[in-house]
């Protein structure tokens, strides 16, 4: 019998720094049917960042426009400085043709994709811990220590969101972190909220064919 092949829209948050970038890019390497949604924000590149790869990056009055016409399916403002929003237009198309879209956003806009989309999966990338995760963001060397600590504040208030996701990933290995992406991926395809048509069909004794 057939499950059903409907994507999966899967909300992927986790505080900077933590690796959520790495891990989704590890596991789309191994899973090329995954698509990743790029966000519009109006915060300046990063060095290294491209233009529609990494995000679109927008004036405030490109965004604002965008936001006019509807085209977002949640956007927010972040850290009080920055818009940041998903394009809706990719993301549909994507879920109707079947594959799985990643959302790598906040907790304020993974709020808001879970009441507009029940059915998304959100999975939170945790650090093995605080210190560890204060430690990668000076590794970095992108930031100023302004911006550190503001992020790292930020971290702890974001993992008081925690509770509401529906997984929780360790990110301590990338390969590990990948592997429980992919075990979640796994059992949400074969979750009965993912497969109501199946069910109705079985209950409405119809053949389902493989
Ligand atoms: P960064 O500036 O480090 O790239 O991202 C800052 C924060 O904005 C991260 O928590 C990131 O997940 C979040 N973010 C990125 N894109 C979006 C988006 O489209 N919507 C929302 N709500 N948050 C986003």
């Amino acid at each position: 019998m057939k499950q059903t092949t409907a994507g999966l829209l899967l909300v992927v948050s986790g505080p900077a720094g933590v690796g959520k970038g790495t891990v989704d890019s590890a596991l789309m390497a191994r899973h090329p049917e995954i698509k990743m949604s790029v966000s519009a924000t109006t915060r300046a590149p990063r060095p290294g960042e491209i233009d529609g790869t990494h995000y679109y990056f927008k004036s405030l009055d490109e965004f604002r426009t965008m936001i006019e016409r509807d085209e977002f399916l949640e956007y927010m403002h972040v850290f009080g400085m920055n818009y940041y929003g998903t394009p809706k237009s990719y993301v549909l198309e994507q879920l109707a043709l079947g594959h799985h879209v990643i959302l790598e956003i906040d907790v304020q806009g993974a709020r808001k994709v879970k009441q507009a989309f029940p059915s998304a999966v959100l999975v939170f990338i945790a650090p093995p811990s605080m210190e560890t995760l204060k430690n990668r963001l000076i590794g970095r060397g992108t930031e100023t220590s302004e911006a550190i600590e503001i992020r790292t504040q930020t971290a702890y208030r974001e993992l008081e969101a925690l509770p509401e996701y529906d997984y929780v990933v360790v990110n301590d290995s990338v390969d590990a972190a990948v592997d429980e992406m992919e075990s979640i991926i796994r059992a949400e395809l074969c979750s009965t909220a993912h497969n109501k048509e199946l069910i109705e069909n079985l209950l409405g004794g119809k053949n389902v064919t493989c």
